[in-house]
């Protein structure tokens, strides 16, 4: 059994972005609006957010 997470693909082409934020960071998904697999997840840093 794999312990990596893997990207999934699927062939839908509708797929949306959202943010998830933590204090400072957030976690930016990429999920297509057909399935629903998650197909990238992004972690990055707001810095509109420092404050
Ligand atoms: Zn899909």
């Amino acid at each position: 059994m794999l312990s990596i997470i893997r990207r999934l693909f699927c062939n839908h082409t509708d797929c949306f972005s959202y943010r998830k934020y933590n204090d400072f960071d957030f976690t930016e998904y990429n999920k297509c609006s057909k399935c629903g697999k998650i197909l990238d997840c992004i972690k990055g840093f707001d810095e509109d957010l420092r404050g």
